[in-house]
């Protein structure tokens, strides 16, 4: 993060604006909407000025910016139009303790103006850190169509229940799920449908119901899939459910990308392994959640991948459904069909591979323990998940089960993220080759002919390097 996001409250206080032309009329014509008693210091102003001169709290002073101009701002806004002129009024404005913008020069700001969809009281604010206007600009007006205008009408309603919902419910957590669940109700319908007297009606209803001590707190709890780690991949379903958790329990395939999309004041609960330390046994797991859902907490289990695929999953959600706790199931995109895809490696092609099996390479007595027969069936692709350990003991398996040396393996490592590598080879090589490259994990293991496609797919990989001169259709 580059810039710490705030909406400052200017109410009352001095906004000075340097500068005569549309840049400047349009942020003086901010401040003034905002509150501020705005100074503008100019020697003549533009007709862009003329719906402002009249305000009130609008100030207009001959002449070029000086020292006393900026006693007591707390903002300037610097637009003179002449580069030097900007940066003597900028060094004046900021020795007097204002902070500074200059429209359209992000470098020289202490703080920029994002671009604002407003519907009062809420207010969106969309910003680049100076990189690109034209982007935010483009954002907020897809913003526009999706967020109705009576949505300011809800946010005021909200506002003005807020005291007498809090003396009801005076329990943070429950009163944030009950928030929530007006948001959904039939109030919150009432209130966008102009109605609200119904909308106050319904809702004494629903706080005398949501006061009364005789209901069980309970809360729920999300198996969620966080995928393979890019959170582009993530579902619709995680990323809302991720908004509205109060704890999240997560592990180590989980990395900062997605966490960093938790809600800001969710409790985090992290279960995995770390260096040399012991992972929390699974039971010890399932028991937190089934602990922190009877508190009546809205809990989030993230896991890497699909929840259900090598994600011990399933137990986790049986000590749930012994105890009665409410839960659901998000799935997520599973490693093996991601890092097929960001290696451009079809799991499956009508020429190579009608069949995908997924397996684990961890090892019981030392040696992976596989049913041979199934996984050397011929026009399969095998993807290994957790085998980059037993990789050796793998692939000596492979060829003594009786599998061609030569079949093509590529492994995926860090599939989808940043630092995702790529190391091809054959079942004889690809275990020194490995070593060779110094995987670390987490890494796929794809073994079969399809692995040869990455190959013609190249000119297409995100990673090759190519692109597509999109005149002549030629690749570059
Ligand atoms: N539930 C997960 C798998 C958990 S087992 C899923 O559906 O993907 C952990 C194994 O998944 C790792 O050892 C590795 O083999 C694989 N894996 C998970 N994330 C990966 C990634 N980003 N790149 C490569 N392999 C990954």
């Amino acid at each position: 993060m580059d810039q710490l996001p705030i909406n400052l409250t200017v109410r009352g206080r001095k906004v000075v604006v340097v500068g005569a032309g549309i840049v400047a009329a349009r942020k003086a014509e901010l401040a003034l909407r905002a509150g501020a008693e705005v100074l503008v210091v100019a020697p003549e102003l533009d007709d862009e000025f003329l719906p402002l001169v009249e305000h009130a709290r609008f100030r207009h002073r001959s002449g070029h910016a000086e020292p006393q101009d900026f006693a007591g701002a707390l903002l300037a806004y610097v637009a003179t139009g002449e580069a030097t002129e900007d940066l003597r009024v900028r060094d004046l404005a900021r020795a007097a303790g204002a902070l500074v913008n200059l429209p359209d020069q992000p470098e020289l700001c202490d703080f920029a103006s994002p671009a604002i969809l407003e519907r009062a009281p809420l207010m969106l604010t969309v910003s680049s850190a100076g990189t690109s206007p034209m982007l935010t600009r483009l954002i907020r007006e897809q913003l526009e169509g999706s967020i109705p205008a009576t949505f300011g009408d809800l946010a005021r309603f909200l506002g003005a229940i807020r005291d007498e919902v809090a003396a009801e419910i005076p329990a943070p957590d429950a009163r944030r799920h009950f928030f929530e669940r007006l948001l959904e109700s039939p109030v919150a319908d009432l209130v966008l449908a102009g109605d609200e007297p119904g909308a106050r009606r319904l809702l004494a209803q629903e706080l005398a119901a949501a006061a009364d001590p005789s209901r069980p707190v309970i809360g729920e709890v999300y198996l969620v899939g966080g995928g393979p780690g890019d959170p582009d991949l993530l579902t619709f379903r995680a990323m809302r459910l991720l908004q509205r958790a109060d704890v999240v329990v997560y592990d180590r395939l989980i990395g900062s990308p997605i966490l960093n999309l938790v809600r800001r004041d969710a409790e985090r609960i992290y279960v995995g392994k770390r260096m040399g330390d012991h992972e929390l046994p699974q039971e010890e797991i399932s028991q937190l959640l089934v602990t922190l859902a009877r508190q009546g907490k809205r809990v989030l289990r993230l896991k890497g991948g699909d929840p259900f695929i090598f994600g011990r999953g399933g137990e986790e959600i049986e000590l749930l459904a012994d105890e009665g706790i409410p839960f659901q199931v998000v799935p997520g995109i599973t490693a093996a069909a991601a890092c097929a895809a960001y290696a451009g490696i079809p799991l499956t092609h009508r020429d190579h591979a009608q069949s995908c099996i997924f397996v684990t390479g961890h090892a019981k007595n030392g040696r992976p323990d596989l049913d041979w027969a199934t996984l050397l069936q011929p026009h399969q692709t095998v993807a290994v998940y957790m085998g980059l350990a037993m990789l050796p003991a793998l692939s000596e398996d492979f060829i003594a089960h009786g599998a061609d040396p030569t079949t093509p393996v590529a492994i995926v490592d860090n599939g989808t993220r940043p630092n995702q590598r790529v190391i091809t080879g054959t079942i004889a090589d690809i275990a020194a080759r490995a070593t060779e490259a110094g995987l670390k994990g987490p890494s796929m293991i794809l073994i079969g002919s399809v692995v040869t496609l990455r190959d013609k797919l190249a000119w297409f990989r995100p990673d090759s390097g190519h692109s597509v001169d999109r005149q002549s259709g030629r690749i570059a």
